[in-house]
């Protein structure tokens, strides 16, 4: 590719000198265009065009130099490389000349071709290469303004990201002994952003029984033989006495080898975790109180075991005797009433246990009404007194003079003094003193059951109400239970509104239970409380009784017939529907669960028939919750009754007939 020829701006006052030059462009190798201008402003004018590659001036151009043509064309913007061509003796203007911007100058007398091409060419490369280096430059700052704008913006990014992750920077200088914190640093110190910083500040910010260690790990870090990071956490004491945890981490940087080799810089962050540490705390306070109603449970199971085979052993025992001495009705009588008590006491076991499982499962349900605390008082007392007398304690009951009603279900208001009277002979010594006082305080009942007895330690206060709590010793003493009743008490006294407190003075010193309940005030309409007779029985019913289980069906039938009924016995639904085609019943005692034909289908069917319709059909089940109650009723029965059944219950219903 041929080079494009190099245009030369010649300005130049002499037409001789013009027409000199000119002879030696001529005589040049290269190719070149030469222009001339006369006169400077004429000069300017063409420079303006820039069509020009190289300016030769001339030095004198009349009015002014050609310097200071050159100045004002640079300040214009035209610049070139330049070569002035100065006259004789005028070559102290070089240094102005390189000032002004000018490549070369040449004297006008000692030219030739050959300098004048080697200078044109040279001011021009010099040029290129000049441009070609500001180029350079001007790309490299715009990098490096890019670069810093970057690091600006990560470097505001990761002080949002501190700020949101609530972290604070620190900077310390080992060597100047000088610290840096960011304003969140100083905030997780408790100091305003203002507040000067140093070693000490910082030390003495550290919770007094942490300040060693701190120090130590701090140490560590500027190890040499280390990698220099860090990692401790600490607690902060604030002026103000508040403590506060911290997480730290830190890096520290060397410089030197060998012996020489030093931390210089130690940076790193901190962060509040305060809040994580208390959770941390709860968690572990969590876990260990659910192993230890775990461990609870499963001593509940070994003496719910035991307890239970209690009873069950005298049981066993005593049908023995009874086949054996079968025709001594004195034994016989003598035994069974021992069977019968331990009979009972299994049924209080296992209703417990049902009513604490129904409870925390939240199926309980009450049945408020208007009630006479006296009358509660009363049942629960005649309730407890075997065992009150039994152990020979004495008990001393105070009421006030007037009524107090309650909104409450009776039977489980009953069951709440009970359970704590029946507590209180038990944990007492024989020939113990027991008190029940009732006062009235505002809207308020106070109950308390207080007694001599053994006492609770101290620390079981807190927990005596959880289920399955019991003072530990007290079962290698030989008393037993649950570790069920007072959960009982505390939530039925809780369902009720009331609340339930525990005090003693310790092992020995006897203990103190307090029942608040809220007294029913006049605004308040619950039901009335409906007493019923029992009627004595007036026509003979026939009755069929339909059960699965044989037993607890020739035992039923055994008990109608004795209330003076007739009495018809199925052991399952389909032959309990035979039999009823023969029999019609006017009771039919139907049990729910039964293998084929279950007590709802045979209801239903019973329903179907002509005189099915007039009969009245009982549902007999261990379940007695509403939901069990309204699908009995939806089968068509009339009536629901829960194992086991009470005579009197079944004397009444037989009596009543249909009506409810
Ligand atoms: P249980 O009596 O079946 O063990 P409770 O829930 O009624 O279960 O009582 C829990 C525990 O509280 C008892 O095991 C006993 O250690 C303690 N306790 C209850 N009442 C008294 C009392 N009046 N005096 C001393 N200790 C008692």
């Amino acid at each position: 590719m041929t080079e494009a020829p190099i245009r030369v701006l010649l300005v130049e006052d002499d037409e001789d000198d013009y027409l000199l030059a000119r002879d030696l462009f001529a005589e040049m190798h290269g190719a070149y265009t030469l222009d001339w201008v006369a006169d400077d402003q004429s000069a300017l004018e063409v420079m303006r065009r820039g069509q020009h590659d190289v300016y030769l001036l001339d030095y004198r151009l009349g009015r002014r130099t050609g310097l200071d043509l050159l100045r004002e064309a640079s300040a214009l913007g035209f610049a070139r490389p330049t070569i002035l061509l100065t006259g004789q003796g005028e070559r102290e203007i070089d240094l102005e000349a390189a000032e002004a911007g000018a490549s070369d100058y040449l004297e006008k007398a000692r030219l030739d071709a050959t300098l004048l091409e080697r200078a044109i060419r040279y001011a021009r490369d010099r040029w290129r290469h000049r441009l070609e280096l500001e180029r350079r430059v001007a790309e490299r700052t715009i990098e490096l303004q890019r670069a810093n704008a970057a690091l600006r913006e990560s470097e505001e990014r990761l002080r949002m990201a501190f700020e949101s992750a609530n972290i604070g920077a620190w900077d310390f200088d080992p060597i100047n002994k000088s610290l840096r914190w960011s304003d969140r640093c100083k905030a997780i110190f408790g100091l305003p952003p203002d507040a000067e910083v140093t070693y000490s500040v910082f030390l003495e910010r550290v919770h007094p029984d942490d300040r060693a260690a701190t120090e130590q790990r701090i140490a560590e870090a500027f190890d040499p033989s280390g990698d220099g990071t860090s990692a401790i956490d600490y607690r902060l004491q604030w002026p103000n006495g508040e403590v506060r945890w911290i997480k730290a981490q830190g890096k520290a940087f060397f410089e030197g080898k060998g012996d020489k080799r030093r931390a210089v810089r130690f940076i790193g962050t901190v962060r509040d975790i305060t809040q994580e540490k208390e959770s941390q705390a709860r968690i572990h306070a969590l876990v260990e109180e659910l192993r230890q109603a775990d461990r609870r449970k499963d001593e509940f199971l070994a003496v719910l075991a035991h307890e239970l085979r209690n009873p069950l052993a005298p049981v066993r025992t005593g049908l023995e005797v009874m086949k054996l001495a079968a025709r001594d009705p004195d034994t016989v009588a003598e035994v069974r009433s021992t069977m019968e008590r331990q009979v009972d006491q299994l049924v209080r076991l296992v209703d417990d246990l049902l009513e604490v499982s129904r409870i925390t499962r939240g199926k309980m349900e009450l049945r408020k009404q208007r009630v006479e605390l006296a009358d509660v008082v009363q049942t629960a007392i005649e309730a407890c007194r075997p065992s009150i007398d039994e152990l020979a304690h004495t008990l001393t009951v105070s009421l006030p003079p007037h009524p107090i009603y309650l909104n409450a279900d009776p039977h489980r208001l009953t069951q709440v003094i009970s359970n704590l009277l029946n507590n209180a002979a038990k944990y007492t010594l024989n020939h113990g003193q027991i008190w029940l006082t009732v006062v009235q305080q505002d809207a308020e009942v106070v109950l308390t059951v207080k007694d001599t007895g053994i006492g609770i330690p101290h620390e079981m206060l807190d927990r005596i109400f959880n289920m399955f709590t019991q003072v530990e010793r007290l079962h290698e003493m030989g008393y037993r239970g649950l570790g069920i009743g007072l959960t009982l008490v505390k939530s039925l006294t809780e369902m009720h509104g009331g609340r339930v407190e525990v005090y003693s003075a310790g092992l020995d010193q006897g203990s103190e239970f307090v029942v608040r309940l809220p007294i029913l005030t006049d605004g308040d309409d619950p039901k009335q409380i409906q007493h019923s007779v029992i009627p004595p029985p007036a026509v003979v019913r026939r009755v069929l009784v339909v059960d699965d289980n044989q037993a607890a069906a020739d035992m039923l039938s055994r008990v109608v017939a004795m209330l003076g009924h007739q009495v018809c016995t199925a052991y399952d639904g389909d032959q309990g529907l035979e039999m009823a085609r023969e029999f019609r019943p006017d009771v039919a005692i139907l049990d729910l669960g039964m293998p084929t034909t279950d007590g709802y289908c045979v209801a239903r069917r019973l329903r179907e028939l002509p005189w099915g319709r007039s009969a009245v059909l009982v549902a007999l089940t261990g379940w007695g919750q509403a939901e069990d109650r309204r699908r009995t009723k939806e089968a068509g029965f009339d009536h629901h009754l829960v194992k086991p059944i009470v005579p009197e219950q079944l004397q009444q219903l037989l009596a009543n007939g249909r009506t409810k």
